[in-house]
């Protein structure tokens, strides 16, 4: 799809969504532990799951170097300039000139993305059993995506172009602007985003609801949200997230985990789930994506105005406020996030263990938890002890078998240790 435009656009905007969106667990900090009753369960890794695990790690860096690749193409081959002249005779106005060339843009990008995006959301998919969604429905996704980057990135890309024009310091401009439309995207991600995928709806099952419910209010939740979304049609694999701010703030199951888990163990996820929302994750990251920001455009600015005169000219510009210029100004912003991966990792891992440690506080769910972990491992074919750097760059959440390990174990109810991160009344 077109993600690797807008998500180079919006490349540190999803800094702050990647982690807290992606939906499952944490590393290991030191928390005290007690001996475990029961040796915790195994995942059986098998040839097919190594192969999977091959293949999703090698497309991760192979597709992030293909989008750069694909950026320095639309600059050295002339496209950029060619998209901007087109544009220019659409209109004269330069705001509306840059959004005309976004849509432009967009279309060329998605177009030579497409191959590799085509391997990496259907081909492997399909490959190892874990999608049933046919072709046209995939891509009529993938379009829904692009027309979505386009109406969305349009007014923003031409407001950064009129802010870098206006602003000698136009990096300190771009800050400013972006945290307000960080915030906004989302709050507004849950109710006008998600539901051009999928249809959200409350809980149908009324006695897991009920559980649930009132696991929230042990968790010091009142008036959360919990819905379920269909994404069966596009994967059979598993999982749950809390997105949305404030009175869009939600907690979304996807109807495959309440088909395969049993009660324990999606008491365990969702109470996860609220950790990350009694804990202030989604603030906590969004702060950090903030404070991220200010570093990441402070070096894009130099490098941009670097790279322009060196070879703006042979790519048909001479100030960063061109729109031709848009591909140069995404690729160092990739880079820069690309640089910062491992980083943003380490943090949202951090969060994911504390959401980890919050769940079995509150549900003393040990078996269930580690017993969902290995499900989570078999079903999706992913190792649980990826490559040590694997783990590093790319991994949001604790591995699998850091999580299965200290559910089996953390028991501080044994020695009558206090509670880390839940504090509530048992
Ligand atoms: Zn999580």
């Amino acid at each position: 799809m077109n993600q690797r435009a807008v998500a180079a656009l919006v490349a540190v905007l999803a800094i702050s969504a990647v982690a807290v969106l992606a939906g499952a667990a944490a590393p290991a900090s030191p928390v005290p532990t007690a001996a475990a009753a029961a040796p915790p369960p195994t995942v059986t890794v098998t040839p097919e799951m190594r192969a999977h695990q091959r293949w999703v790690d090698t497309l991760y860096f192979a597709g992030t170097a293909y989008g750069f690749l694909v950026l320095l193409a639309v600059l050295g081959l002339g496209i950029s300039r060619r998209l901007r002249d087109l544009a220019g005779r659409v209109t004269r106005r330069p705001f509306m000139a840059a959004m005309v060339f976004w849509a432009l843009f967009t279309i060329v990008t998605t177009a030579l993305s497409l191959p590799l995006d085509y391997v990496s959301g259907f081909l492997v998919p399909h490959r190892f059993g874990l999608s049933a969604q046919g072709l046209g429905g995939w891509l009529w996704d993938q379009a829904k995506a692009t027309l979505l980057g386009i109406v969305i990135g349009a007014p923003l890309v031409a407001a950064a172009l009129a802010g870098i024009r206006r602003v000698r310091r136009w990096w300190l401009a771009l800050w400013l602007g972006a945290v307000p439309v960080m915030v906004f995207l989302i709050l507004i991600a849950p109710v006008v985003l998600d539901p051009v995928f999928n249809t959200f709806k409350p809980l149908p099952d009324p006695e897991l609801k009920a559980e649930l419910l009132d696991l929230a209010a042990r968790a010091g939740i009142s008036g959360g949200r919990v819905v379920e979304v269909d994404k069966s049609k596009q994967t059979n694999q598993m999982n749950a997230y809390v997105n949305g701010l404030g009175p869009t703030k939600r907690i979304v199951l996807w109807d495959t985990i309440i088909a395969k888990m049993d009660r324990d163990e999606l008491r365990f996820v969702m109470a996860h789930e609220m950790g990350h929302y009694v804990l202030h994750h989604i603030w906590k990251m969004l702060a950090f994506a903030v404070a991220a920001l200010f570093v990441v455009l402070w070096l894009a600015q130099r490098a941009v105005e670097w790279a322009t005169g060196r070879w703006g000219r042979g790519w048909g510009f001479e100030v960063a406020h061109d729109p031709a210029a848009v591909p140069l100004l995404l690729l160092v912003l990739g880079v820069l996030a690309f640089l910062g991966t491992p980083a943003v990792n380490a943090v949202s891992r951090h969060y994911e263990h504390e959401a980890d440690v919050f769940a079995v506080e509150l549900t003393h769910l040990n078996d269930a938890g580690a017993r969902a972990f290995v499900k989570f491992a078999e079903d999706s074919k992913v190792l649980p002890e990826p490559p040590a750097f694997v783990r590093f760059w790319r991994y949001s959440h604790p591995t699998l078998a850091e999580r299965i390990r200290f559910c089996a174990s953390y028991r501080p109810w044994l020695t009558g240790a206090p509670n880390h991160v839940w504090h509530g009344p048992r």
